[in-house]
């Protein structure tokens, strides 16, 4: 099955099916993600925060594709925002997923009530990552418009992505529209809600009628509207299963119908990134 990729406003093209680590122990992840290519997926999306780049790295080389081949992510994590913890912060990711690139690299959470409120100076080191090379790409995750309106106002790159939760339930569509008319690629975390959205009857009726499982459909809407999705899973046949969404179409008014479960704010499955302030200590 071939998996599309989406192109970003620097040139470079993101697969847009990947395979998630968070909540991926580290003694599980290598095994996970040696599944995961195995199945096809080349796109894996970590986090130094995740604490499982090594593993990552280790899959990818343990797999005996080229490092090219497989497209990875990683995160700035939220203790390391000022620039010179940023550059270490950096070279640590590089050394532990064992590669002298990634082709995206994220800051996590803009954290906005800490650091004086500047992700701006961040977002800089960031750039100079990418005009190094090692980044390929930059972007962000969970920022939020204002966020995103500071730093086009005050800094020279626009973001390639920003990876924000996105399922059923929230369609976070403040922030999805305004990634799309800003040419910034929509990456969709937790695109099943975790599992919360699979016993949706809205979404078990789609399933019985298409013949598909209901995180094929979940998937697959995503798909359709244009997200770049990582599900999460350490179950072979799911990680299979959440890869098969190529072959098949959702009718305009099933989107639409899957487009109806929003619940705004309360469908927020993760923190409100106005808010979220955890350092890991
Ligand atoms: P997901 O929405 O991907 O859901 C994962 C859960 O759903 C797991 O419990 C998994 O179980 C289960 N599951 C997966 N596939 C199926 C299936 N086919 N049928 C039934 N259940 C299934 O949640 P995540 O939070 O993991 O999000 C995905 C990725 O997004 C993360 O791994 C991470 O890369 C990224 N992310 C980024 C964040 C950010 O702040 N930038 C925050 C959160 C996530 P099991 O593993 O037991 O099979």
């Amino acid at each position: 099955m071939s998996i599309p990729n989406i192109e970003l406003n620097d040139g470079h093209s993101i697969p847009q099916l990947g395979f998630g680590v968070f909540q991926i122990h580290p003694r599980e992840t290598a095994q996970a993600v040696s599944e995961a290519l195995e199945v096809g997926y080349r796109h894996i999306d970590t986090a130094e925060m995740y604490g499982n780049e090594r593993e990552v790295g280790e899959a990818i080389r343990d797999s005996g594709l080229d490092r090219a081949e497989v497209y990875v992510t990683s995160k700035l994590n939220n203790g390391f925002h000022r620039p010179d913890d940023a550059r270490e912060a950096f070279d640590r990711t590089l050394a532990e997923l064992g590669f002298d690139y990634v082709d995206l690299f994220l800051i996590h959470w803009p954290l906005p009530t800490l650091y004086d409120g500047d992700f701006v100076s961040t977002w800089r080191t960031l750039e100079e990552f990418n005009q190094h090379g090692s980044a390929r790409s930059i972007g962000l995750s969970n920022f939020q418009v204002a966020h995103m309106e500071r730093l086009a106002a005050e800094t020279d790159t626009v973001p390639a992505a920003n990876q924000i939760e996105l399922h059923p339930y929230f369609l976070n569509e403040e922030v999805r529209s305004y990634n799309e008319a800003h040419g910034i690629a929509t990456e969709a975390w937790s695109p099943l809600a975790q599992g919360e959205v699979l016993d949706d009857p809205v979404i078990t009726a789609i399933a019985e009628r298409v013949g598909r499982t209901p995180a094929q459909v979940v998937l697959r809407w995503h798909i359709q509207r244009g997200n770049v999705v990582f599900p999460k899973s350490v179950t072979r046949e799911r990680i299979r299963e959440n890869f098969e969404v190529f072959d098949f179409d959702l009718a305009p008014g099933d989107i639409e119908d899957i487009n109806g479960l929003d619940k705004g704010e309360s469908g927020r499955i993760g923190p409100n990134p106005d808010r979220f302030a955890y350092v890991p200590s």
